[in-house]
């Protein structure tokens, strides 16, 4: 394994495809990646579906977003990319060749249906007799032996359990075969062998969840309300075994009191797995959270062991559920006593700091099932020559996370080791940006470009409008009364076509509703249904698809602004629908087709800040043959990891850092440009440009690029507590480790050192954690036990955050006699300055909560954990690329799930602590999933704008300007010559704000004219 920088060595007769090894949400963004800059991908999964376990998710934190809502225009967009290539229900045999240049063996399970024919209806579904538990909902409710997987499932294809079939256990039974339509039942498919060339592969096969059947401790499957997470998920979920009605499995009541049980399987020594699970913290606050909002009266208790809340926005979810009534947070571990045979309830054993034991029932228990490696690692290890870790993940270095043992092949995702969701994401970009570096060379070698059918002319015509209500499963249909809609849609002037689906967004919905624009000869389409945000470009799509212009189309959201927050009230969310129809039929009914633009773009990439995160960026961007502008304020490259000298695992920084610097700027293709400031930035997507004063003289120069990545870094804080600043023998963390890596003299003398944590974090201040500050301490102190055994060191901390394998670090620090005392956040420890007996002494006390005791320790030195904070000059650079930061001044990200590199701006990208304070690796596969990321619009000739923009009657503009002040995109401008105001289209974002203000009106946004919206309020009215 390298260190992650040198470029990727070229070998004969590369291909230019990449196979993507399993398709949960990891392995899909790798290959919408990869796809869309110029490679040919197999995205194969031995599930008859994509999805993977976020397919089963309710919910996800610490947004709330619906998973299949954010998952499902991900599955349309593989399906319809023709550069991806789905296998499904397929396993690997064999991988021969090296990098550049793999051939793989893949056998293809029988589905005994037909994939071309199959058209997803659930007919044999219905016919057929054999029911068995269904594997998507847990087994907590039944299915048939021929199935679609779930409802959204892409393929969206039926698959027959020949486990279960009567035909193949007694030759009997068929009844699938007569009652379908299309003939796609076969009895007789056999298995397929495929072999594939690829130059590149990415694994990303997941997880399992840990069985606490295991565990005979947990009572699981003996007491019939105790279940795991993931079997909750289900429960919650509007698809799921009980339409989303919160209910317990022993008699469908719904439970007054719920428990969660929390670690289980993970960080544990005796059964389980020795490690963190990363996630469970984070997803029982979430069940909390939903389960409050199905039930407000419900009294919840979550049993844990250090809540760790670690991740970007993650504090404040904590903090939201913590301040929730009846919501209990208790620091104990728990033991599942029994089940009371009259109630089913289950009786719970814990600690109370203070007062002893106690027991307590409960109607449910949840156990926060851990996360294992996948069941298929060993064979996937000995199949593709790739070593696993000590804990059955894959292998891989902390200064080159994303590559494997074996050249050529990546891992991302939970494979990798147990991560969330954003992290998946940022992994699996990070994947693609490795491949697409190894096969640059063969970039557009064997892709191709998607072709619409031509756009059919519709001027003149009278409006023909369809309208396609959702049930969202029951999201919306449980609340909404969908046929009444219809029934009213129906009656609406110039509708010509209505119809309700299950799920507007599953694949064989929008292909149906492209072939109804067709049958109908639709001119006009109205979808109500959910977040326009996510879901609007996969019904544009369909538009298209039939030969429509995409912006004949309107879309009214009936689940957030409905039967979300009217759930109580069925009556007046169906009127609120029915008047939100209305209106959007009455606009679409003026709607006009809208042109785009395609304009030719720079192949340049500019990056702001030289620490790890912008080189690595800028690197792998130079790699792929793009220019590469880098930009540092600072004297020298290399950021905050100048003072950081190894991590965790004990990889050399300094070593990593020069070679880095080294491969940089030795890049013929990597311009640099330190001690520079950005003067001004202006233009938009594929046409930037951006002016600096760089060196010492401040030379000024103009750069033309067509993306930009920011990475800017963060700050340590400098705490004003604890003596720092005024006694010497206070230190940062960060101060610690220099003087640990400079033998400092100041050793020889400490008997005592105490490292105090969350110094600036998690306060009212700033409500976050950062995140890396407890494995900082965790390793520093470890450390001192090498150079100094016989020091004591002491680590007050209110949660020990060493998530994933840095618990490993955190059990070697206790075991090796570190001490971890436990504070609470209202009770802080106290610092002051002593002398007795001679000796001066940093008097340390702290209450240890389970004691309820004051204890005092006499330290020579101290070190805190302090916070990282946003680099103060990330206001400043947020006004001039216009792009937002979070509350706490960090970056924001277009959407924390699933564009968790991308700015809201199109060609804007993040990464590092300019994001939100991480690890090195996790920087560096951010920085690759930056350049993956943007290597997406580099890699194209053009890109086209337009379409909802705005535009000036110049006849009736009376030249006042308002609207070029207004302007933040500095799309408008007034012409001096004719004083008239004139838009770049490129430039616009549509935001309205010119319209809004312009005084005589004569600024319109095309699909939102003045008669458009006054043809919505008339209807609003109208009822
Ligand atoms: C109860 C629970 C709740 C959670 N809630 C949240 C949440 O709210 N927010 C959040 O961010 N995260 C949450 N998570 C974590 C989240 O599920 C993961 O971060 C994410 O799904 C990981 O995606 P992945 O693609 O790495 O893995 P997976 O989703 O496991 O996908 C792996 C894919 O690989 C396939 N595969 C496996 N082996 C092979 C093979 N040999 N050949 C071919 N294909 C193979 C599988 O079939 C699967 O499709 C939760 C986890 C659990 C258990």
């Amino acid at each position: 394994m390298g260190n992650g920088i040198e470029a990727p060595v070229p070998v004969g007769g590369e291909v230019g495809a990449v196979m993507v090894l399993g398709a949960g949400i990891a392995g899909i963004q790798a290959a919408l990646d990869l796809a869309n800059s110029g490679f040919k991908v197999y995205l194969v999964d031995k599930a008859p579906a994509i999805g993977g376990k976020m397919a089963q998710l309710d919910k996800t934190f610490p947004t709330n977003d619906c998973s299949m809502c954010i998952l499902s225009p991900k599955f349309i967009e593989c399906e319809r990319n023709p550069n991806i290539s789905m296998i499904t229900y397929a396993e690997l045999d064999s991988v021969d060749g090296e990098a550049g240049n793999f051939k793989v063996s893949l056998t293809k399970k029988p589905r005994y249906v037909d994939e071309e024919l199959c058209k997803g209806c659930p007919t044999c579904v219905e016919y057929c007799p054999v029911k068995i538990p269904d594997a998507y909902n847990e087994n907590l409710s039944l299915t048939r032996c021929i199935y679609i997987p779930f409802p959204q499932a892409v393929p969206n294809v039926a698959v027959i359990d020949p486990t279960t079939c009567l035909f193949f256990l007694r030759n009997e039974c068929q009844a699938c075969r007569p009652v379908c339509k299309n003939k796609a039942i076969d009895f007789h498919q056999k298995e397929q062998k495929l072999v594939i060339e690829v130059g590149g592969i990415i694994l990303a096969p997941g997880y399992e969840t840990f069985k606490p059947q295991l565990q005979s401790e947990y009572g699981y499957q003996r007491l019939s309300n105790v279940i795991t997470s993931l079997e909750f998920e289900r429960i919650l979920s509007a698809s799921g075994p009980f339409r989303g009605d919160l209910k317990r499995p022993s008699d469908r009541k719904r439970p007054k009191r719920i428990a969660w049980v929390q670690c289980v399987g993970s960080r544990d020594t005796t059964a389980g797995n020795t490690y963190c699970s990363a996630v469970c913290c984070m997803y029982a606050i979430k069940q909390v959270i939903l389960s409050k909002e199905h039930d407000t009266e419900l009294e919840t208790a979550v049993f844990h062991n250090d809540i760790r809340a670690y991740g970007k926005g993650f504090e404040r979810y904590y903090e939201r559920a913590k301040n929730t009534p009846g919501v209990r947070f208790i620091w104990s571990k728990v033991s599942i006593l029994r089940e009371l045979p009259e109630t089913k309830n289950v009786v719970l054993r814990y600690r109370v700091n203070g007062s002893g034991v106690r027991e307590e029932e409960f109607d449910l228990v949840v156990l926060s099932v851990g996360l294992s490696s996948p069941a298929s690692a060993k064979q996937l290890s000995d199949t593709l020559s790739v070593e696993l870790d000590s804990h059955g993940f894959c292998q891989s270095s902390s200064l080159s996370p994303l590559e494997t043992t074996r050249a050529g092949i990546y891992a991302c995702g939970v494979f990798h080791a147990p991560m969330d969701i954003p992290d998946s994401v940022t992994m699996a970009s990070g994947a693609a940006s490795l491949c697409s570096q190894l096969l640059s060379s063969q970039r557009g070698a064997l892709t191709t470009k998607k072709e619409y059918p031509p756009e059919q002319d519709v001027t003149g015509e009278p409006p023909r409008v369809g309208v396609f209500v959702c049930h969202c499963g029951t999201n919306i249909a449980r609340v909404v009364d969908v046929s009444r809609v219809v029934r009213y849609a129906k009656k609406l002037d110039g509708v010509v076509h209505v119809e309700d689906n299950a799920f507007a967004c599953s694949i064989d919905s929008v292909n149906h509703m492209a072939e109804t624009i067709k049958d109908e000869r639709l001119n006009r389409v109205v979808v109500a249904a959910c977040t326009p945000r996510t879901h609007e470009p996969v019904f544009q799509q369909a538009l298209r698809e039939a030969g429509l212009n995409p912006y004949l189309f309107e879309m009214v959201n009936i689940r957030e602004q409905c039967s979300w927050v009217h759930m109580k009230d069925r009556q007046v969310a169906t009127r609120k629908v029915q008047d939100l129809v209305r209106m959007a039929v009455a606009k679409a009914k003026l709607l006009k087709p809208l042109p785009q633009l395609s304009y030719e773009i720079s192949h340049a990439g500019l990056i702001i800040g030289g620490g790890i995160s912008g080189m690595v960026s800028a690197l792998a961007l130079a790699q792929q043959g793009f220019r590469v502008y880098l930009i540092e304020q600072a004297k020298d490259l290399g950021g905050m990891a100048r003072r950081i000298y190894h991590t965790v695992d004990g990889r050399n920084v300094q070593l990593y850092l020069q070679d880095l610097v080294e491969a940089v700027s030795q890049n013929p293709l990597i311009q640099v440009y330190t001690e520079a400031d950005i003067v001004d930035f202006a233009g938009y997507v594929g046409n930037f440009i951006t002016k600096i004063a760089a060196g010492p003289e401040k030379m000024v120069q103009e750069l033309a690029h067509g993306v930009t990545v920011v990475a800017t870094g963060a700050e340590e804080f400098k705490p004003t507590e604890y003596l720092y600043g005024k006694d010497p023998r206070v230190l940062t963390l960060l101060e610690l480790e220099t003087e640990i890596v400079r033998n400092s003299e100041r050793f020889r003398d400490c008997h005592c050192l105490v490292i105090i944590q969350c110094v600036g974090s998690r306060d009212s201040q700033r409500p976050y954690c950062s995140r890396v500050c407890c494995s900082q301490a965790v390793k520093n102190a470890l450390k001192l036990k090498q150079i100094k055994p016989e020091m004591e060191v002491y680590i007050l901390y209110r949660d020990m955050r060493t998530y994933g394998f840095r618990e490993d670090y955190y059990r070697e620090a206790a075991e090796r006699g570190v001490k971890f005392i436990r504070f609470d956040a209202d009770d802080k420890p106290n610092v002051e300055a002593v002398q007795e007996d001679g000796r001066d002494m940093l008097r340390v006390s702290v209450t240890e909560p389970s004691l309820g005791q004051r204890l005092m320790i006499d330290a020579d030195l101290l070190a805190l954990g302090v916070a990282t904070v946003a680099s103060s000059g990330n206001r400043e650079l947020s006004q001039l690329l216009k792009v937002p930061l979070n509350e706490d001044d960090f970056f924001m990200e277009a959407h924390m799930k699933l564009r968790p590199v991308d700015f809201a701006t199109d060609g804007i990208f993040m990464c590092g602590l300019a994001h939100y304070p991480k690890f090195i690796d996790e920087s560096i596969s951010q920085a690759q999933a930056a350049a993956s990321r943007a290597a997406t619009i580099l890699a194209q000739e053009s890109i086209s704008a337009g379409g909802v923009v705005c535009s000036v009657n110049e006849e009736v503009c009376s030249g006042c300007g308002i609207c070029e002040a207004l302007c933040p995109y500095r799309a408008v401008t007034l012409d001096e010559a004719s004083r008239v105001a004139k838009v770049n289209e490129v430039l616009c974002k549509g935001c309205g704000m010119c319209c809004a203000a312009c005084p005589s009106g004569a600024i319109q946004q095309r699909g939102f004219t003045t008669g458009q919206i006054s043809s919505m309020v008339e209807a609003a009215f109208a009822a």
